[in-house]
Parts: C-alpha cells; sequence; structure tokens
C-alpha cells in the first residue's frame, strides 16, 4: 500500500533494521480499528491481485472491473491498480467492523501497515506515528523480523522482486511502455491473469514460444507458475527476447518470410 504518508520517504536514522524491535498490535477495541482500512490509496501488486480473486472465487477480468481501477502515469508508462474505496463511505470494499473480510489474503501492503519495505535499498519504516496508529502504543514489543513472519509476508516480497526485475529494468524506459498495445499486454499478462490463462493455452502462444514442458505443466495448475510465466513473457516482449525463446521452426519461417538467411540474424524477434 503506498498511502499519502509515502510521499515522504523516511530519514536514515527513522529506518529499521533487521535486528530492530517495535511495540505494536492492532485489536478490536482501539478507538482506530479498521480506520486504516478508509479512505487509502492502495496500489495492488499482480501477487495481490492472484490472492485476492482467488480468495473471492472470481476471475481476474472481474476483480479488477468490481474493485479496482487502472492508472496510467503522466506521459504513459507502467499501468498500476488502485483499489477503489466505496462511494458512500470511503471504506475499503472489503472491511467491515469485525475487521478485514480477507484477512488471509489482505494485499502486502496492509500486512506491512503501519510499516512499509524500502525494497532493494533494504530496510523498513513507520508510515505513521502513534497519534494515528493507535496500535504503536501497545505493550506489545516484538523482533522486527518476528512480527513480519507473523504477517506472512514473505511470498509477497519474493514475487515483488521479480515483479521489480520486470519493471525495473533499464531497458524498459527505451521500450515504449506508452503505447497502448504494450500497456495493454503489459495489464494483462500482470493483472488480468485469468485472461493471460487463457492467451497462453487458448491461441498459439505455445506453438510461438518455447515453453518448457514442466512451466507449461506447473502454470496449467498453479497461478504462481503462470504469474512467472507472464513476467517472463512481459520481459520478451519489453525488455530482451532472450528469456522467452521463440520456436526455431517459427523463427527460421519468419527468416524465410523475410527473406533472411539462417544465422543472419542475431536477436530474436517478437
Ligand atoms: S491504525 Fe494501526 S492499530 Fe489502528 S486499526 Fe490500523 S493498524 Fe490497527
Ligand atoms: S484489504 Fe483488508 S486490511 Fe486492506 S484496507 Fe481493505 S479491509 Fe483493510
Amino acid at each position: 500500500m503506498k498511502t499519502p504518508e509515502d510521499e515522504s520517504r523516511p530519514q536514515p536514522e527513522e529506518l529499521l533494521e533487521k535486528d530492530s524491535k517495535i511495540r505494536f498490535q492492532c485489536r478490536p477495541g482501539l478507538p482506530c480499528f479498521t480506520e486504516c482500512c478508509r479512505d487509502v490509496n492502495i496500489f495492488l501488486t499482480p501477487y495481490d491481485i492472484l490472492r485476492m480473486k482467488n480468495r473471492l472465487g472470481i476471475p481476474s477480468h472481474e476483480f479488477l472491473e468490481k474493485y479496482t481501477k487502472t492508472l496510467l502515469p503522466p506521459g504513459g508508462g507502467i499501468p498500476v491498480i488502485q483499489l477503489v474505496m466505496k462511494e458512500d463511505d470511503r471504506r475499503c470494499p472489503f472491511v467491515n467492523d469485525e475487521g478485514c473480510t480477507i484477512y488471509e489474503d489482505r494485499p502486502w501492503s496492509c500486512r506491512m501497515y503501519p510499516l512499509d519495505w524500502m525494497g532493494d535499498q533494504g530496510g523498513y519504516y513507520f508510515l505513521v506515528g502513534e497519534d494515528k496508529c493507535k496500535g504503536r502504543g501497545e505493550p506489545n514489543e516484538w523482533p522486527l523480523l518476528e512480527w513480519l513472519k507473523t504477517q506472512e509476508v514473505g511470498p509477497f516480497e519474493e514475487m515483488d522482486l521479480r515483479f521489480q526485475m520486470v519493471t525495473r529494468y533499464p531497458r524498459l524506459a527505451e521500450a515504449g511502455v506508452d503505447d497502448q498495445r504494450v500497456q495493454h499486454m503489459f495489464r494483462m499478462a500482470c493483472y488480468d491473469l485469468d485472461t493471460f490463462r487463457r492467451f497462453v493455452f487458448e491461441t498459439k502462444f505455445l506453438e510461438v514460444f518455447e515453453v518448457e514442458k514442466e512451466v507449461v505443466e506447473q502454470a496449467k495448475k498453479d497461478d504462481v507458475a503462470l504469474l512467472e510465466l507472464a513476467f517472463r513473457w512481459i520481459r520478451f516482449g519489453l525488455v530482451c527476447g532472450d528469456v522467452l525463446p521463440i520456436r526455431e521452426e517459427v523463427a527460421e519461417s519468419k527468416r524465410k518470410e523475410m527473406g533472411v538467411a539462417s544465422g543472419d540474424q542475431g536477436e530474436k524477434e517478437g
């Protein structure tokens, strides 16, 4: 979750290290209980969406349509997905008076709150003070790593690092992400996983791309494996052509079509 507070990055002395201890406990009965689920900007990662749509038992396109909006940074760029708050009370669609109704599959940033992660720069920091988050005044003290374990953030961090390998690749900026076709391809693969599944298994995708048999089998039954394939496809299409090879027979027929002899062409094409 990138809240408005996220705009102001912490000073180095405010950063928590892995061996830091934090005082915090969130519980019903606190005056702020569920207040942090109101009027907040929550940007969802591909893995958040995967977990939430599966939790709700609906396909990704329905999840995106019902609960989110797609934002494009000014001047073009990678589409980002924002959770839409309810119109009447500005609360998250998944909160009720008892708390989060999708708690086990809540987004990564909700797990981290009131902390945020500095990503590959390392370190964590508090997004808000005790005035906003009364849980910070509770007596329970935790070693930071132990608290993070209770929030089960591991798979979210891991998947985000893989996602960042796509979004932060230096050549991405040159790849024309302001092109609407590319943005559509990025949104479908990263966020609309069930549509990407149909694209992989119901089109000529597997005839064109050489995907390892075990990856194909795994992607049929496991959304995480499918998402990893989606990241590879995006890197192929947007960034570099060597992460998802085109089948040799397809490449050869393309070369023939273009009147290029085998071996004349060093780079593979999308
Ligand atoms: S503001 Fe802090 S203590 Fe209050 S509900 Fe949110 S996370 Fe829990
Ligand atoms: S997903 Fe759950 S924890 Fe996150 S804002 Fe909504 S209700 Fe709160």
